[in-house]
C-alpha cells in the first residue's frame, strides 16, 4: 500500500514552513528532495569507509570500490541494461548528452552530416549538437510538433537523408509533461541503421524504462532528478557503440598504457570516465534507485497520474487558464493522461508567469517560471516562458488543493487589470 504520510517522512525537508505556510514544493522536474536514506548512505560512506576507487590494494579502496561498482550493477537493474559495461557513470544528463554529441560527431560526422532532434527539447540536447555545428558543420533537423507538443511521426520519417547520423530526442517534456513517441523514432531511425539517444531526465523518475525494450543506443538521465544526490548521472550505451566512440575526456582511470608517444584505453565504461568518479554521489544514487524500486514504479505511476488529474481538472475551473501540452476540448482523465506525465505548465489570463511564481511562492508553494531551458519551444508556444508544477512520488491532494487556492488568490489579486496587483 502506498502510504504518503509515511513516504513524507522519508523527506524531512517536507514538513519546512515557507512564510509561515507549510511548503508546497511542486519544483521536482528542476530537482527532487532526498530521502533520509540516500542521505544517510553516503553520510555513511564518508564516515565509514571513504577512499579513492579502482586504484587501492587496501581495503578501504577495494569497499569504496565494492559500493562504487556496485551502484553500477544497481543501475544497470533499473534501466534492463543488458551489463555494467553499458552504464557511464557522469555528472549528469547535460554532460551525457555533451558527451555523445562531441564523441560521436567526431568519429561518425563530417561536415553537411545531420543530426535530428526534436521541437520540445531542453537547451541541453541542443546547444551541444549545435557546437558540432560551428565547429564542423553538421546540420541540426528538428522534428516538428502540433499545438498540444505532440510529435509530427510522419514529418520525422520524410526529414530522414542519407546524411542524418544520428537522432536524439526527449522522452519525455521538461515543459509540457508529454512523453513522446520514441519507441517509433527508434524504430523508424532503426530501419535506416540510425542510432538514437534519448533523453531520460524527465522519464527515469515517473515510469520505468527498458533498455532492452526500448532499444535506443544511447539513454542519460541525472541523479538529482530521481531522488538523488547532484553531480551524478548515468549515460547508457549499446556496447557496440561504446565500443566505437573516442574518449570524452583524458585523464587518470580511463587509460590501459600511458607513454609519452601513446596511450591505450580502458575498455567502456572506464574509457568514458577520467579523474576520480563521484563515488559517494555513486552510492547515493543507487540507494535512491533502491528507494523508488521498494516503491514501486507502477505505484508511483498511479499516484502522480491522479495528482496530475486532479490538478489539471482543478485549474480549468479557472477563466482564462491555459494549460499547454493538453487538448483541453476533451475531459481530461487519468486515462487520456496516458502519454502525459507529472508536469503541468500553464498561463493564466495575462499574469505574468513571474507574478504568478511570485505570489504562490508567498503561499510557501515552489514552482518553476520562465523558459524552462527551451526557448526554442517558448517560441513555438508564442510566449516568453510560462509558470510550470511538477509533482513528485510525496506530493498529495492537500498540496494541490493549496495550489489552487494560491492561484485562486493570484486570479483575484489581478482581476479586471493586466499588469497591477490589486492587493499586495
Ligand atoms: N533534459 C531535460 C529534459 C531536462 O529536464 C533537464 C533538466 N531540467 C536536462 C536535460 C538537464 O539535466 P541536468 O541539468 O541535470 O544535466
Amino acid at each position: 500500500m502506498y502510504d504518503i504520510n509515511k513516504i513524507r517522512e522519508d523527506f524531512p525537508i517536507l514538513s519546512r514552513t515557507i512564510y509561515d505556510k507549510p511548503l508546497v514544493y511542486f519544483d521536482n522536474a528542476a530537482t527532487t528532495q532526498k530521502p533520509l536514506c540516500v542521505l544517510d548512505a553516503m553520510r555513511d560512506e564518508y564516515l565509514n569507509v571513504n577512499a579513492n576507487v579502482h586504484r587501492g590494494v587496501h581495503w578501504l579502496s577495494q569497499q569504496a570500490t565494492e559500493l562504487h561498482e556496485g551502484a553500477r550493477e544497481t543501475v544497470r537493474k533499473f534501466i534492463n541494461a543488458k551489463s555494467t559495461t553499458e552504464i557511464v557513470f557522469t555528472r549528469g544528463t547535460t554532460e551525457g548528452l555533451n558527451l555523445v554529441a562531441s564523441s560521436f560527431s567526431d568519429e561518425f560526422m563530417k561536415e553537411g552530416d545531420e543530426v535530428i532532434v526534436s521541437a520540445v527539447e531542453h537547451h541541453s540536447n541542443i546547444v551541444p549538437w549545435q557546437l558540432q555545428t560551428h565547429k564542423k558543420g553538421i546540420v541540426l533537423k528538428v522534428i516538428p510538433m502540433d499545438d498540444f507538443g505532440k510529435l509530427d511521426i510522419d514529418e520525422f520519417s520524410k526529414m530522414i537523408t542519407s546524411r542524418t547520423k544520428i537522432v536524439s530526442v526527449s522522452h519525455v517534456s521538461n515543459v509540457l509533461g508529454t512523453i513522446n513517441p520514441v519507441k517509433d523514432i527508434i524504430r523508424i531511425a532503426h530501419e535506416h541503421d540510425i542510432p538514437v539517444m534519448v533523453d531520460g531526465a524527465q522519464s527515469t523518475p515517473h515510469f520505468a524504462v527498458d533498455m532492452q525494450d526500448l532499444d535506443c543506443d544511447f539513454f542519460v538521465f541525472s541523479g538529482h532528478k530521481i531522488y538523488g544526490p547532484t553531480g551524478v548521472g548515468v549515460l547508457y550505451g549499446k556496447e557496440a557503440w561504446l565500443d566505437k566512440l573516442p574518449p570524452y575526456q583524458g585523464g587518470g582511470e580511463m587509460i590501459e598504457n600511458v607513454s609519452f608517444e601513446k596511450t591505450t584505453f580502458e575498455r567502456p565504461p572506464l574509457k568514458f570516465e577520467a579523474g576520480t568518479p563521484d563515488y559517494i554521489a555513486t552510492t547515493g544514487l543507487a540507494k535512491a534507485l533502491d528507494y523508488v524500486t521498494d516503491l514501486g514504479l507502477d505505484n508511483i505511476v498511479s499516484h502522480e497520474k491522479k495528482l496530475t488529474a486532479y490538478a489539471i481538472n482543478k485549474m480549468l475551473q479557472f477563466d482564462g487558464m491555459k494549460i499547454f501540452g493538453i487538448d483541453d476540448s476533451k475531459p481530461v482523465t487519468e486515462e487520456t493522461l496516458c502519454n502525459h506525465d507529472a508536469v503541468i505548465s500553464f498561463q493564466l489570463r495575462d499574469i505574468h508567469h513571474m507574478d504568478m511564481g511570485m505570489i504562490l511562492d508567498r503561499q510557501g508553494i515552489a514552482i518553476r517560471t520562465g523558459h524552462h531551458c527551451a526557448q526554442p519551444l517558448m517560441q513555438r508556444l508564442g510566449v516568453l516562458g510560462t509558470s510550470r508544477a511538477s509533482f513528485a512520488l510525496y506530493n498529495t491532494i492537500e498540496e494541490i488543493d493549496a495550489f489552487i487556492a494560491g492561484i485562486d488568490k493570484a486570479s483575484n489579486m489581478f482581476k479586471g487589470s493586466s499588469c497591477t496587483p490589486k492587493q499586495l
